[in-house]
């Protein structure tokens, strides 16, 4: 079973944090997971999609039990892997600080959160919700993104660290000019999708029209 039961932890866990829309979920996500995974040697990673992303309000996203599942899809070959539905079902914008919040309730006391973002994520995250709050009760794991600026990012990272002492890994990884944006255009197109998302979610993306009969939001 791939869905996630904080029931199911036990004392001493690190567990990373994947959020985001997931519009279609694609390698990156799923690169990066990994990645987090072996450099930081964790448990396991939960993949939270997000009901309404707070950066996305004025965009058409795509209902969200379609993330959900192709999410569930994607994730379902690894075992270490798992799916949380806690932010679809919640309601209003999905705050990450809530999230949070709530997870730390439901789990040990000794587990570590490592939440993970790709840098042009990161460099925005002081309009987050409560972001210092944040910063104190998560680490974060920021991974270097084709197309965004290293040297800013740098900056913004060491400002965290110095100014509320938060534990923040870079990792830097071959870039992936991969995008959900993108995705998105080539199957609006009807160009191929192959091999930058898992067979399974490229599958569910044909079966049910996704994207092709929609306006492209960028
Ligand atoms: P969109 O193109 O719709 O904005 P996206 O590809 O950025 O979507 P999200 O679901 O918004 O996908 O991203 C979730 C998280 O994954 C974010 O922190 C984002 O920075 C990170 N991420 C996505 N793609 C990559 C990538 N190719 N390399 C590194 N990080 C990535």
């Amino acid at each position: 079973m791939i869905l996630f039961d904080p029931s199911d932890v036990p004392a001493n866990c690190r567990i990373g944090i994947m959020g985001g829309t997931f519009d279609p979920i694609h390698i990156g996500h799923l690169f990066i997971a990994e990645e987090t995974l072996e450099k930081l040697s964790l448990d396991k990673i939960i993949f939270i999609p997000a009901g309404v992303s707070p950066h996305k309000l004025n965009s058409k996203t795509t209902a969200p039990i379609h993330r959900l599942l192709m999410t569930a899809i994607a994730v379902n070959s690894n075992r270490r892997f798992y799916l949380s539905d806690i932010e679809i079902e919640r309601e209003g914008p999905s705050y990450t600080i809530d999230t949070i919040r709530c997870l730390k309730q439901l789990l040990p006391t000794d587990t570590e959160l490592f939440f993970i973002t790709g840098g042009d994520t990161f460099i925005d995250l002081d309009s987050w919700r409560d972001y210092e709050q944040l910063l104190q009760l998560t680490n974060f794991v920021v991974f270097t993104r084709a197309g965004y600026d290293n040297v800013l990012l740098d900056e913004k990272i060491q400002r965290f660290r110095q100014q509320l002492n938060s534990n923040i890994t870079k990792i830097s990884i071959p870039l992936l000019e991969v995008s959900s944006t993108d995705i998105r255009e080539r199957a609006k197109m009807g160009r191929t999708i192959k091999y930058l998302i898992p067979d399974g979610v490229e599958e569910y993306i044909l079966k049910n029209r996704l994207y092709k009969d929609q306006e492209v939001e960028k």
